[in-house]
C-alpha cells in the first residue's frame, strides 16, 4: 500500500528559550529532511515556534529562523500566557492549515525521533498518538518521585489521564477542531485531549536531559500546576470534604454521649484537653475545608469572565 506524505505542523511552545532555539530547530530541520526523503511529510510541513512573551531574544531568533527557512514560522504572544495556553494558541492557530500537529517542548527532552512513528499510526487510524516515558532515569530522584505522585494521585481523584505521557503527543485536524470546542479557561491540556475520545495509541521514548538552559518549571510553577490539574478535573477534594465532615459527626454524637456519662457519674471539671483538641481540630478542618472550597469558586470566577486564553502580538509565515 503506497501511503501519501502526511501534512505535518510541529508545534513549540518557547518561553526564554534562546539557549535552545538554534539546535532545537537545527534536529526538526535534520528531521524534517530525512522524513520527507522517506515520503512520511510532504513539503508543506511546517514548524512553528510559539513565543510566549519571553523577555530574552527567543522572538529576535525566531524572527531570524522563519526569514531564513521556509518550513518554520513563528507566532509572538503578546505577554506570558503560560506553557498550556502557548501550547493551545500555536495549536488553535494552525489547526486549518495541516492533517496533524505535534506538539513538543523547546529544550527536547522528549525524543524527536519517536515522531515518524507518531506519523505511521497517524496513518493507520489514530487520531490521537500520545508520547508515553519509558523510564525517568535522567530525571532527578525529586522529580521522579514527585512527578509518579502526581500520576498516582490523579488516577485516584478519578481523572482520565495517560500515565507519563506530558504534552508531546500528535493531534489530527479533527481531533484539534474537537479540542478547540472545549472553552474552559483553566487549561490542562492532558486531561482535556482524552475527553475528545478519537481513537488513540501510545508511543514510547526515552525522556533525555535539557540540553541548554534551564528549566522553565520551578518547584513553584509545578505545584500549582498539578493543583490546577487536580481542581479542574476532579471534584473528589469536596466530596472528600464532606466525608470528614459526616466522619466528625458521627464522632461528636459519640463526645456527646461519653460527655454526658461522665457529667451524671460525676466526673466533669477535667474537660479542658478534650475541649482545647476539638476546639482546634474542628476550627482547622473547618478553615481547610473553606479554603478548598474557595479555590473552586476562584476557578469558577475565572470561567464566568471568559477572559482570552492568550492574545496573538505578531505572526511570521
Ligand atoms: N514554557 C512556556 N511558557 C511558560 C513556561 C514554559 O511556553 O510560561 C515552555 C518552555 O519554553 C518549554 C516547555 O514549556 O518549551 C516546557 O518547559 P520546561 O522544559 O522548562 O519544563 P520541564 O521539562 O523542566 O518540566
Ligand atoms: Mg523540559
Amino acid at each position: 500500500m503506497i501511503i501519501k506524505p502526511v501534512n505535518l505542523y510541529i508545534v513549540v511552545p518557547c518561553y526564554n528559550e534562546e539557549a535552545v532555539l538554534r539546535e532545537t530547530s537545527k534536529q526538526l530541520l535534520a528531521l524534517f529532511e530525512k522524513m520527507r526523503a522517506d515520503s512520511l511529510i510532504d513539503s508543506l510541513s511546517r514548524i512553528v515556534f510559539v513565543d510566549d512573551g519571553s523577555y530574552d531574544r527567543t522572538w529576535e531568533l525566531i524572527s531570524g529562523l522563519a526569514a531564513e527557512y521556509d518550513e518554520i514560522y513563528g507566532i509572538k504572544l503578546a505577554k506570558n500566557a503560560g506553557h498550556q495556553n502557548a501550547l493551545f494558541a500555536g495549536l488553535m492557530t494552525v489547526k486549518d492549515s495541516c492533517e496533524c500537529v505535534i506538539s513538543i517542548d523547546a529544550d527536547l527532552q522528549d525524543d524527536i525521533n519517536a515522531i515518524p512513528e507518531m506519523i505511521s499510526k497517524f496513518n493507520s487510524g489514530c487520531d490521537v498518538v500520545y508520547g508515553v516515558r519509558s523510564d525517568r532515569e535522567r530525571d532527578s530522584f525529586f522529580k521522579r518521585f514527585t512527578a509518579v505522585g502526581f500520576y498516582k494521585l490523579m488516577r485516584f481523584l478519578g481523572v482520565n489521564i495517560v500515565y507519563n505521557h506530558a504534552d508531546y503527543r500528535l493531534m489530527s485536524a479533527r481531533a484539534l477542531n474537537a479540542l478547540s470546542q472545549f472553552s474552559e479557561v483553566n487549561m490542562f491540556l492532558r486531561g482535556m485531549v482524552p475527553l475528545v475520545g478519537y481513537k488513540s495509541d501510545i508511543v514510547y521514548y526515552s525522556r533525555g536531559e535539557r540540553f541548554a538552559g534551564e528549566s522553565k518549571y520551578p518547584l513553584r510553577k509545578m505545584l500549582s500546576f498539578a493543583f490546577d490539574g487536580i481542581t479542574s478535573f476532579s471534584i473528589t477534594p469536596i466530596r472528600m470534604i464532606s466525608v470528614i465532615g459526616t466522619v466528625s459527626f458521627l464522632i461528636s454524637v459519640v463526645m456527646a454521649v461519653y460527655t454526658l456519662v461522665q457529667k451524671l457519674t460525676g466526673h466533669a471539671g477535667m474537660g479542658w484537653a478534650s475541649i482545647m483538641m476539638s476546639i482546634w481540630f474542628i476550627g482547622g478542618m473547618i478553615l481547610l475545608s473553606l479554603g478548598l472550597i474557595g479555590e473552586y469558586i476562584g476557578k469558577i470566577y475565572k470561567e464566568v469572565k471568559r477572559r482570552p486564553r492568550y492574545i496573538i502580538e505578531e505572526v511570521k509565515f
